[in-house]
């Protein structure tokens, strides 16, 4: 059986006050808000906080509230944002994402906040201690070498948050909080292209909310490559929102991409559709160029050849359903339910 280490327990009541523990515990504290990614590091070690700061209790981080876009409580649960009409109707993309993380029982504990911060994954590191001890620790944790490329400067840890190339496809921003202030990013911007450094949030900072622009005019989805239906990370993921003109003509474009990446990675397809209609060779020429930039490494499921391979038909996927074409009997057969 794989046991938690000891750590020490706060459980504020308010951000200010989980700030306050994070400025003087230092980096050997770490937030938990539904704790279904950092618990199962913790029993196998890779990750190890002295100290862990609750955010269960902080209910100003389970706020909804309308503007003229949408924000959301970093503290909201999965299955909230799957149930949230909001995000259903006017950020579908979001909802399909959040409705494919794991299971309903993840979903129930497991946060918005915590799946944008979700560590990086890969096959030797999520493995229990003794195993990463017979064939010698890694780069990220307690090693030296990258056994995906022993040649490797840095960790290819890969980006396997659902979420988090959706809210890029949508355009979001996120608060982060610490004592000294608060100030807001692009999500894109929140993260690196680093296994081991993959995301600019300081360890003194609290994330709060993410800021949704207005939705008039945009269409978005997401699709997601795994190998079960019934849950699995994935190995890839494509978020693409597209906003038209009343003659259906492309005005703007995002494509993201998850999971070929140490980063959720913010493509520049979707610059390639502006000023179109999403025709047969538009959206072609916008999977080539997605397909272009992702870089699958071998440290996740599938065959990575076949991951590359697979990006533009994805691109396809997303970019016809967005122009109105029936893909029911393709998401089906590929996510396996309806969405
Ligand atoms: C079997 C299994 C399958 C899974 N499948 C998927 C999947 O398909 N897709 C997917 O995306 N995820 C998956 N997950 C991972 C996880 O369940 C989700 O990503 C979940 O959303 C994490 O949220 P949490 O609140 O539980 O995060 P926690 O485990 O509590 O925290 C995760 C990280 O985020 C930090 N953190 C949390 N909240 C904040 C905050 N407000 N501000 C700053 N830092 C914060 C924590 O310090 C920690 O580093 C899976 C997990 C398991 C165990
Ligand atoms: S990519 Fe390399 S350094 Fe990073 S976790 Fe995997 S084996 Fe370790």
């Amino acid at each position: 059986m794989m046991r938690l280490p000891w750590f020490g327990f706060h459980s504020p009541r308010s951000v200010a006050e989980a700030a306050k523990i994070l400025a003087g515990e230092g980096p050997n504290a770490m937030l938990i808000a539904g704790g279904t990614d950092l618990v199962p590091n913790m029993k196998r070690r890779h990750q190890a906080p002295k100290t862990l700061v609750s955010l269960r209790r902080v209910d100003e981080l389970k706020k909804v509230s309308n503007g003229s876009g949408l924000r959301l409580g970093a503290g909201l649960s999965l299955t909230e944002i799957v149930d949230s009409q909001k995000v259903r109707g006017a950020y579908t993309g979001l909802y399909q994402a959040a409705a494919q993380v794991a299971t309903v029982h993840l979903r129930n504990m497991g946060t918005l906040g915590g799946n944008l911060c979700l560590d990086t994954r890969c096959t030797y590191l999520n493995q229990n201690y003794e195993w990463r001890k017979a064939i010698d620790f890694c780069m990220k944790s307690e090693g030296d070498i990258c056994w995906v490329a022993t040649a490797s400067k840095r960790c290819l840890a890969v980006s396997s948050t659902d979420t988090a190339p959706a809210l890029i496809s949508l355009g979001a921003n996120v608060k982060l909080v610490s004592t000294q202030g608060e100030r807001e990013v692009l999500l894109a911007d929140l993260y690196k292209n680093d296994g081991i450094d993959y995301i600019t949030r300081r360890a003194d900072e609290v994330l709060t909310e993410i800021s949704l622009p207005d939705s008039v005019g945009w269409k978005s989805t997401y699709w997601k490559l795994r190998r079960r239906g019934a849950f699995d990370f994935p190995v890839l993921g494509v978020a693409a929102a597209v906003k038209f003109a009343g003659d259906g003509t492309v005005e703007e474009a995002r494509i993201a991409l998850g999971a070929v990446s140490s980063r959720p990675l913010a493509t520049k397809a979707g610059n390639s559709l502006i000023g179109k209609k999403l025709t047969d060779e538009a959206i072609a020429e916008a999977g080539a160029k997605a397909q272009n930039v992702a870089k699958p490494m071998d440290n996740t499921d599938l065959d990575i050849y076949w991951r590359k391979d697979v990006v533009s038909a994805f691109v396809g996927y997303a970019l016809r359903e967005l122009r109105g074409d029936d893909m029911r009997e393709t998401r089906m057969r590929i996510a396996r339910q309806v969405l």
